[in-house]
């Protein structure tokens, strides 16, 4: 019956871990994934996600399912970590919440709700480059994609002027992806100035802001401090979408913890939401997974929990940051010539390096190093054992 089937193409990212796994030179380095690692290079389980998993089983929780939106305490504490205790539209009960299968289930969610009652065209403009999925996952919504510029290859930043004028020159009412904060694959974030800019243009063309957020506390260690920009727009009355994801910050990626929101007009109009979010996720998978919502929840509504938690994320984000500095660090030492100050100035897992596909080639079959063909490597990847090498290897490459 299924003759007609053309094979398609494998997924970039997962061919690499396979090529990794395969390799037997002792001193590979998996570069590729987008997973945080310990300084052995182990996947690590937060202590934190430890104990809330000791007191489920200690409450002998039940299976039962959720609602259709989700796990209410989880969504409840979602909301807050990212809007902030003192939001505004959360003390005005118009913001329309609902849990979702990590943050790729948020933004079909979201892409699927814009699709039917956007009231404008509906076309999102996502950054050059992006998330790999994020052009899939909207054009599959029903949206239609299209992007807008973000990174200049040749000073390896952002070109904060090639974006103002592309959101300038999208027709009025266009839906904007921005990406909260840790831009992937880049590390290259705008600055507070730069993002009230974005904000205002983003306002006087009477565009959409629709977030993604899959690092909140990854990028800085403060999960405050990483929700800047989020929190910005709202202030200035853009009613925006927003999509969370707890795998990275929580180390919960299998367990795909997440919520889609959107900040609407009035507690009449969320209502409303509310019940087109409900019959738009019932066909699709009913209600979502409890588990790791519950592991969630217990670590933002239990205030020591949620102490230690906000210490192992920083945790995380210091190790990342550390990584950024040796890697700087050895590649100089070795008396390489290039600029690597951009190692140092991303945040987040990754650093765009600024290698062609033909050094990534390189790296891979010359020195086992496993990154992805636009140059991009996970800084969690990278351990005390390894960074060395890495860079070794990165030096013979890019001279
Ligand atoms: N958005 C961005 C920008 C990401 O980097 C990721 C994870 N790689 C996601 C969304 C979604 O990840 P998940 O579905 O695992 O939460």
């Amino acid at each position: 019956a299924w003759a007609s089937v053309p094979e398609g193409p494998p997924d970039a990212i997962l061919g690499i871990t396979e090529a990794f796994k395969a390799d037997t030179n002792p001193h590979k380095v998996n570069v590729g994934v987008g997973a945080y690692r310990d300084d052995h290079g182990k996947p690590y389980v937060l202590p934190s996600v430890r104990a809330a998993e000791k007191k489920i089983f200690e409450a002998g929780s039940d299976k039962e399912y959720a609602g259709i939106t989700g796990i209410p305490a989880f969504v409840k504490a979602a909301a807050v970590l990212a809007y902030g205790e003192s939001s505004v539209p959360l003390k005005e009960n118009r913001v329309s919440i609902t849990q979702s299968i990590s943050g790729t289930g948020a933004l079909r969610i979201g892409g699927d709700f814009l699709s039917r009652f956007y009231p404008g065209e509906k076309t999102i403009y996502i950054p050059t480059p992006s998330w790999a999925n994020h052009k899939a996952v909207f054009t599959d919504s029903g949206l239609t994609v299209k992007q807008y510029r973000y990174y200049d290859k040749n000073k390896i930043a952002l070109d904060a002027s090639g974006m103002l004028e592309d959101i300038k020159a999208a027709p009025n009412g266009s839906i904007i992806l921005l990406h909260a904060c840790a831009h992937n694959p880049t590390g290259i974030d705008p600055t507070p100035e730069q993002w009230k800019e974005i904000s205002s243009v983003v306002k006087s063309k009477g565009h959409f802001a629709f977030f993604d957020m899959a690092y909140q506390g990854f990028a800085s260690g403060d999960t405050n401090g990483d929700a800047f920009a989020v929190r910005h727009f709202v202030e200035e009355g853009h009613n925006v979408a927003l999509c969370q994801s707890f795998a990275k910050n929580m180390g919960l990626y299998g367990e795909r913890v997440g919520a889609f929101s959107l900040v609407c007009g009035s507690p009449e109009e969320k209502k409303a939401v509310d019940s087109q979010l409900k019959i738009l996720i019932r066909p699709m998978y009913s209600n979502p997974p409890i588990n790791g919502a519950r592991i969630a929840s217990q670590i933002l509504n239990d205030p020591s929990l949620n102490q230690q938690w906000l210490g192992e994320v920083k945790g995380m984000a210091d190790r990342i940051i550390v990584m950024r500095k040796s890697l700087k660090g050895a590649l100089e030492k070795l008396g390489s010539q290039k600029d690597w100050s951009h190692i140092t100035s991303q945040i987040g897992m990754f650093t765009y390096t600024g290698l062609t596909p033909e050094q990534v080639d390189r790296l891979a079959k010359e020195y086992s190093v496993y990154g992805t063909r636009d140059g991009r490597m996970s800084v969690a990847g990278m351990t005390s054992g390894n960074v060395e090498y890495l860079a070794e290897a990165i030096h013979k490459v890019a001279s």
